[in-house]
């Protein structure tokens, strides 16, 4: 007997099955399964998707932005300066706060997985970490949280930030951050992720840099400088990035060159769309660049590519929700991927793809599987576009086959005068 069944559930391939889940993990699926369960679910033909995992979330910004916020330049420095006046009067208390806000909002939105960014620095010193370690336990019931330290204003330029970033490694964060786009000069990028593989390897951890942030910056190297690191350290799968704008700004040779070392190194390349469309080139000339990474020459190279959230409320983003519905909604206008044929890719970009960028390997309705699973309503649609276009809430969620959230709206048009056929 499974200890759980969900019936009658659909594929994106398009078939209708029944999914047993034994110990959190999906035991059998097939059309009409035999076996009775201690609890059953009928998904009346809804469809049915791994969870959703969030590769890059800055829980510790969350939620500080509102009405009072005042952008003046409207310069992507300008989110810099306004997070670290922020950070400056974090409270434990308004870190858990805010970061439960968020992980409870991010369940209900079908997101079972998500790599948590901590702010490391001489500004605001562990308190994140600590914080996010703390939630990290708290929440293990709904979500696993990937703690990951993030050395916000780099590690030359802030001097004291690499032995924080040590001892955050040493208080049990799960994967070690890098942002070598911030330091001065290139020679002090190189000079960044050489310390930061260095501890990495020390620590035994995945590493995650954001490099390249500037869309329009063809001098900007840094994804190039990481994946060679990658390589001479041995730690190709190991490895995933944020951003990598500055790709879209190379000539197509240099682009192709670079995306196949990319692949070389077996770096994920995790693109935030929302933050990029938002707070990226506002100051350069039209025709203005979308300022995301070459999302199609990365995957035609081979190389895994994931979106995520990156910010919700923060002086980099003020919208968002947690919702990686939306995220892919996002990512498939602006890198318009949007055939029948890309948006099960697209899909695959906030579930397998985000996966695989965190270190997780099974992801999917498929035997072996964590059930961590999100079911839709019959009428969420039957593809995976009509999915993206109708951005439904998430029936249920499960969390390693426990139901841990679920959601139901109901919306009725009235007539004033019906029209009688
Ligand atoms: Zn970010």
């Amino acid at each position: 007997m499974a200890e759980l069944c969900i019936r009658n559930a659909r594929r994106l391939d398009g078939g209708v099955v029944d999914v047993a889940i034994e110990a959190g993990l999906i035991v059998e699926i097939g059309a009409d399964l035999q076996r009775t369960a201690d609890k059953e679910f009928d998904a009346e033909t809804g469809l049915i998707l791994p969870g959703f995992v969030n590769a890059h979330l800055h829980v510790d910004k969350a939620l500080t932005v509102g009405e009072n916020t005042r952008w003046e330049v409207g310069t992507f420095q300008e989110s810099i300066d306004l997070t670290l006046d922020n950070r400056a009067s974090y409270t434990h208390d308004d870190l858990v706060r805010r970061g439960s806000t968020v992980i409870e909002e991010s369940v209900r939105f079908g997101c079972t997985t998500m790599r948590a960014f901590a702010d490391v620095g001489t500004v605001g010193g562990l308190a994140g970490t600590k914080a996010l370690l703390e939630l990290r336990e708290a929440y293990r019931d709904l979500i696993d949280i990937q703690v990951c330290a993030f050395p916000q204003e780099g590690i030359i330029r802030d001097l004291g930030a690499e032995e924080l970033l040590i001892e955050a490694m040493e208080l049990g964060c799960d994967v070690l951050g890098g942002f070598p786009w911030f330091e001065y000069t290139p020679v002090h990028e190189q000079r960044h992720i050489d310390k930061i593989m260095h501890i990495a390897k020390h620590f035994d951890v995945d590493v995650h840099m954001f490099v390249d942030d500037d869309p329009v910056a063809p001098q900007s190297r840094g994804l190039e400088m990481l994946a060679v690191a990658t390589i001479d350290n041995g730690w190709q799968g190991r490895v995933t990035v944020s951003h990598a704008c500055a790709l879209a700004s190379y000539d197509d040779h240099l682009a192709g060159r670079v995306c196949r070392l990319v692949a070389d190194a077996g770096i994920s390349v995790v693109s935030n769309p929302q933050i990029s469309l938002v707070s990226k080139c506002q100051n350069a000339p039209e025709p203005r660049p979308r300022g995301i990474t070459r999302v199609k020459e990365l995957m035609a190279n081979g190389v895994n590519v994931a979106v995520a959230q990156d910010d919700i409320a923060d002086p980099y983003y003020p919208f968002g929700r947690g919702d990686l519905l939306e995220v892919a909604s996002i990512i498939a206008h602006v890198a318009q991927l949007y055939r029948p044929e890309d948006t099960p890719t697209v899909l695959s970009m906030v579930t397998t793809n985000a996966a695989k960028a965190v270190g997780l390997d099974a992801w999917g309705v498929e035997h072996g599987a964590p059930a961590d699973l999100q079911v839709y309503p019959p009428d969420a649609g039957t593809t995976a576009t009509e999915l993206l276009r109708l951005q439904s809430p998430r029936r249920w969620v499960f969390k390693a086959g426990v139901l841990v959230a679920s959601t139901s709206i109901t919306s009725d048009v009235h007539r004033v005068a019906p029209i009688t056929p």
